[in-house]
């Protein structure tokens, strides 16, 4: 018979989906537990559903609790830790604001280029990655540049520096300006407190220490974040993440709550379930057992002869670690060593970092002795099996 179509159906769709299990023990995404998992075959509902909105206010308060804040501007957007990043930056900076980016990895770079894109007057305050900020090196870019928003990031994935919070926010109310806090990887892994450390803006994402799939991230802003917001004198350029919209989609501005997007529901419940499995653990365990599996991780590396790359072992992230790559390999070989032979995901730098090491991350789920056992046996297996010396 002949056919009006010129596209035939593609060959590959009419073989069976096939995902080979791996463990990932990169910088994220996480592996999913069954619980997660199951909530994400619950099904659909739609976007204004009354059982949704209980699930999305289920969800704010538990972003509430892993922020630690009272902020009622609290909800998740519909994209990854990047897609919050956007939120932050179109929503609360106007053309020609002055914005200070604190780079010490990749993050602070992306930061800046978004920044760029809806012409904020994007001012630097830069670092070697490896190292973080001092609260004085701050001050004197705070005084120097007058912004009206800094963003910094606390655990810089790409390089496996936490960087130190305390006194950050004070700092920048004292210089009349919002502080804005990437989160993405440290969140539920080291000890974060969004009011008490006076963050304006706080991030994260999906599928780092709260082990759902990415897809939603968290973010919250703070009452003087909010009177910014809401005071602008155009609008945000982009409606899919305008915050007028998005608080009254999830219930944070009194109003009837009206249909803006359909919010990738299959997502909610699994980041509600997340949420919940850190409520259930509480943050404090949660914090304390990314850091003393991260600790045991450092201890076994070195024992391997690995040098960790962050010399500062108070500043070193305990959900991702960072390795110099070891002298004489091609850090490649080593990723694919392992993941061909050991079926684990390990990762080399990224931006400034590439090249430099090695990123091993142990998050939520996946931060448990068994793993930490099975890194270090690929990895030495690894450094006995790959080429040496081939610079
Ligand atoms: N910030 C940090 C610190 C991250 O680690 C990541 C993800 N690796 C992001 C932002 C971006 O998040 P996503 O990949 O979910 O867009």
């Amino acid at each position: 018979m002949s056919s009006s179509l010129q596209v035939k159906p593609p060959s590959n769709l009419l073989v069976p989906l096939h995902v080979p299990y791996k463990l990932l023990l990169g910088p994220g995404p996480v592996n999913v537990p069954p619980r997660i998992q199951i909530a994400g075959t619950l099904p659909v509902t739609g976007p204004t559903n009354p059982e949704l909105f209980q699930i999305m206010d289920d969800i704010k308060q538990g972003i509430q609790y892993a922020f630690q804040t009272q902020n009622n501007l609290t909800l998740a957007v519909s994209g990854s830790g990047h897609c919050a990043m956007e939120t932050a930056f179109f929503n609360v900076v106007e053309k020609g604001d002055i914005v200070l980016i604190a780079v010490k990895g990749i993050w602070g770079e992306r930061a800046a280029d978004i920044a760029g894109r809806i012409g904020a007057d994007v001012r630097y305050l830069s670092k070697p990655v490896g190292e973080a900020f001092t609260l004085t090196e701050v001050e004197k870019a705070l005084a120097e540049h007058k912004p009206s928003l800094f963003f910094i990031t606390h655990g810089e994935s790409s390089s496996g520096v936490l960087q130190p919070l305390d006194g950050m926010g004070d700092l920048c109310h004292r210089y009349n300006c919002l502080l804005l806090v990437d989160s993405v990887a440290s969140l539920g892994g080291a000890p974060l407190y969004m009011d008490k450390q006076g963050i304006d803006i706080l991030y994260s994402g999906s599928q780092k220490v709260l082990n759902a799939p990415p897809g939603t991230a968290p973010i919250s802003f703070s009452e003087s974040a909010s009177k910014k917001i809401f005071s602008r004198k155009t609008k945000p350029p982009s409606l899919y993440l305008d915050l007028k919209w998005l608080a009254n989609y999830w219930g944070c501005d009194g109003k009837p709550r009206i249909y803006h997007h359909t919010g990738p529901v299959t997502n909610y419940f699994s980041l509600r379930e997340g949420l919940a499995i850190l409520a259930e653990q509480g943050l404090e365990c949660s914090w304390a057992r990314h850091r003393e599996n991260a600790l045991k991780l450092h201890k076994g590396l070195e024992e391997l002869g690995l040098k960790l790359f962050v010399k500062d072992p108070e500043l070193r992230l305990p959900t991702v670690t960072t390795i110099s790559v070891p002298i004489g390999y091609e850090w490649k070989d080593i990723t694919t060593y392992m993941m061909k032979n050991h079926d684990i995901e390990i990762t080399g730098g990224l931006g400034p970092s590439t090249g430099k090491v090695l990123r091993i991350g142990l998050m939520g789920y996946n931060s448990t002795q068994p793993n930490i056992d099975r890194v270090l046996i690929a990895l030495r297996d690894a450094l006995q099996h790959c080429p040496k010396n081939k610079m």
